[in-house]
Parts: structure tokens; sequence; C-alpha cells
């Protein structure tokens, strides 16, 4: 295992910590599967794309519309997901939606990440800009594409389902967004309320996409719902991975599922605190799972929305969790192993990491 992070004292307090260790891991190739592009969007992108396209908006005062945009204490899953209603008035038309895609892999590229799934609803894109879903996602990968071309990043899209819609609307999105796979879409998801729409009820659409294999299955899961709707999406709909899966350990035989399959859970430390997943960031189960064998990754999930970056989580995983640098460092290599990517891109992925933990650690 790798040596002391050079900056990083363990005897420094929780604040001196945070704020150095964010510098430490800011310098860290960092790698994000739980990310979503409208909680994505840097406000003052947000904003200026709404002033040249002449959104009306609920307020022409842009303190009040950050403000609405974004969560700093500790609220429920339905409030936290409330600030999107007005982050997706920005989708405006097609070329908004590509030029959104590619604002938000380049700040991603800036902040170090060698490695980004972003992902989203097309059919809410596609609702606000007036087109068609298939219109949407293409306009995603039209993004992420010429983003990649001008940046030293991998990025791949997961489409989500809107739990919302309803099961009959989800299946007949989820027929266009197979479509789209190994053409630009590597994964999909079931977002939104995890409450009042259970995940147990989108199976018949996930079922078989698990049995195709065509693409990565992740389920937002345990996040305010239970330790049930885990071992849901694993056992009925298929999920290799987990969006959050915070509550998992509230049944030792869910979290021995969990384990037994190998399945990663994408936990996002600062989110989960603010959507009281969990009650602060010491009873977060992120370094317990990691310790008791369970595949773990740290990730942003909406880092517009909750005011922080991936270093900070990192750092927050850390200063407040009590993971050690190297404990992290695992948390990268057990991300690439979880990605919805090619093998030869992991390969690269981890001589990429290799190579900067030989020299930066002593
Ligand atoms: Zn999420």
């Amino acid at each position: 295992m790798p040596g002391p992070i050079l900056g990083y004292s363990s005897a420094m307090d929780a604040d001196d910590s945070l704020e150095a260790l964010h510098g430490v891991y800011q310098r860290w190739p960092k790698i994000d599967l739980h990310r979503h592009l409208p909680g994505a969007i840097p406000f003052d992108t947000w904003w200026r794309i709404v002033r040249e396209k002449g959104v009306t908006l609920p307020s022409d005062d842009p303190a009040e519309l950050r403000r609405r945009m974004s969560i700093s204490g500790k609220h429920d899953l339905k409030t936290f997901l409330k600030c999107f209603d007005l982050v997706d008035l920005v989708y405006v038309d097609a070329e908004t939606i590509e030029q959104l895609t590619y604002e938000v892999i380049a700040d991603a590229a800036r902040d170090g990440l060698i490695y980004l799934e972003l992902r989203y609803s097309p059919t809410r894109m596609a609702a606000s800009a007036g087109i068609s879903t298939a219109a949407a996602l293409e306009a995603t990968i039209a993004g992420r594409d010429r983003a990649l071309a001008g940046h030293d990043i991998t990025v791949e899209l997961i489409a989500g389902l809107s739990r919302e819609m309803g099961v009959e609307r989800c299946t007949a999105e989820a027929k266009v967004i197979a479509g789209y796979a190994g053409r630009g879409i590597a994964g999909i998801d079931l977002l939104g309320n995890e409450i009042d729409y259970p995940a147990s009820w989108y199976a018949p659409i996930f079922r078989p996409l698990a049995e195709e294999g065509i693409l990565g299955i992740t389920i937002h899961a345990g996040e305010s719902s239970s330790a049930q709707s885990v071992a849901d999406a694993i056992l009925e709909l298929g999920a290799t991975r987990i969006g959050h899966g915070v509550r998992a350990e509230e049944d030792p035989a869910v979290l021995a599922l969990v384990r037994e399959r190998g399945v990663t859970l994408e936990m996002c430390p600062t989110s989960n605190v603010q959507t009281q997943a969990t009650a602060d960031y010491d009873t977060h189960p992120l370094p317990r799972y990691h310790r008791d064998g369970i595949r773990v990754t740290i990730n942003s999930d909406d880092p517009s929305i909750s005011q922080i970056d991936l270093a900070h989580e990192y750092a927050t995983a850390t200063a407040l969790m009590g993971m050690s640098p190297a404990e992290v460092q695992a948390t990268l290599y057990t991300a690439v192993e979880a990605a919805f990517t090619a093998e030869e891109t992991k390969e690269r992925l981890r001589a990429h990491l290799d190579q900067f933990f030989a020299t930066e650690t002593a």
C-alpha cells in the first residue's frame, strides 16, 4: 500500500484538514461514476444560457435563483429533487443540450477527472426543449463527443428513467434508450422519487435489459427508501451497481447480498447527508462498508446543487469520515472495475492511476 500523502497530517483538526486535503485531492486523478448532468451545470453557465435564450424565469434576481437551485443544509429527497424543476428550464432546444453536455464535461476535466459517467433523464430534457427523446439523446452524445476531442477525460453516458413518468411511459422510453446501446449510451438508471415509486414496479423494464447485457444497469436505491429497495434493484432489476445504497446496512441479509454479488455502491457523501440518507458524515457507512469488503466508490451526485466538487468529497471521506488516503485511493480502482466502459479503457485508466500513485506517494 502507498505511504503517507504529502500535505496531509492526521494531527490536523477537521476544518484545517478538510481544506488541506481538498488541495491534495485536487491534484489527484479522479473518477466519478455518479454525477447528474443537470446537477453539475455551473450556475454561471446556467445563468448565461437562460439569458441568451430569453427563458422566462420565476425571478430576475440571479442570487435568488442560485439560492433556489442549491442546497446547503439538510432536506428530504423530494426537496432536493425540486431544485431540478428550475434547472431544467435551461433546456430550450437541442443545441442547448449539446452545449451544456460539453460544458459540464469541460468543467469535470478542469477538476482533474480522468473518467466520468454522466447521467440524465433524456425524457425530461426532451420535454423541456420540445424535442423527441431520441433527439435529446443525440444532442448529449454530440456534446460528449465534441468535449472529448478537446479534453483529457473519458466520458460514458447513462440515460435515466424518471420513476414519476410511470411504468408504461418508462417502458416506451427504455426502448428508445436501448436503441442507443453501443451507439453512445453505456448504461441505464432509474431516477427520482424512490418512496412513492418503488424500484420493483420497474422490474419488467430492466430485467430483459439485464438479460440482454447491452447496457450497464445502475439503480438509485437505499437512499430515501429501505434496504429492501437495494435487494429489489439487484434481484428483480438486475443492477450490478446501486446509486447510494446507504441504507443497505439496515438489513444484514441485504448487505451480505451486496457483498456476495460484488455489487458496487456509488456513494455520494455530501448529497447523502443533505438528503438525510444518513444523519451526518460520521454516521455514513462508506468506511464501514469499505472495510467490510463491500465495493464502494466516492462520487459527487449533483456538485452544483450541493456546492461541492469531487475533491471535496474525497477530502470529506478522509477528514470527516476517517478514511485514509490509501483507502480513498483503493476506491478509485474499484470505480475502474465497476465502470460501464470497454476493458481497454479500464486498462488505460489503471495505468494512469498506477503512474500517478507511483510518484505521488512516498
Ligand atoms: Zn443520484
